[in-house]
């Protein structure tokens, strides 16, 4: 449910980037979603197919890179993705701290038609 006013947001910055630029409308929208972002792909882009109606980023495609969470080994220093049910370092076997890898959310690359 909180997808709404985000998705709104990318709506908005999208269309006036490509106003912006004199461009027709928006054609692709690429998003990075991180795994423990709080947004749910499905989510965002069943209300930017609802909220980009009239507006110049109707029918564009809405592109995601999903980006998985990962840890890091306080020991080894190396950066992992953990496996289910475990916060293990895969070389040592030391439980890993959580990073900001994962938490990413933002507007990657926008795509218009001139
Ligand atoms: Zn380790």
């Amino acid at each position: 449910m909180h997808e709404y006013p985000i998705t709104e947001q990318i709506v908005k910055i999208a269309s006036e980037k490509a106003k912006e630029n004199n461009a027709r409308r928006v054609t692709r929208i690429t998003l990075v979603v991180g795994e423990y972002s709080g947004f749910i792909g499905e989510s965002i882009q069943m209300y930017f197919d609802i909220i980009s109606k009239g507006t110049l980023c109707e029918g564009a495609v809405l592109e995601m890179e999903n980006v998985k969470a990962k840890w890091r080994c306080p020991s080894c220093g190396i950066d992992y993705i953990r496996k289910p049910l475990s916060f293990a370092c895969p070389q040592c076997g030391q439980d890993g701290e959580p990073t900001t890898i994962g938490k990413e959310f933002y507007v990657k690359n926008l795509e218009v038609e001139t």
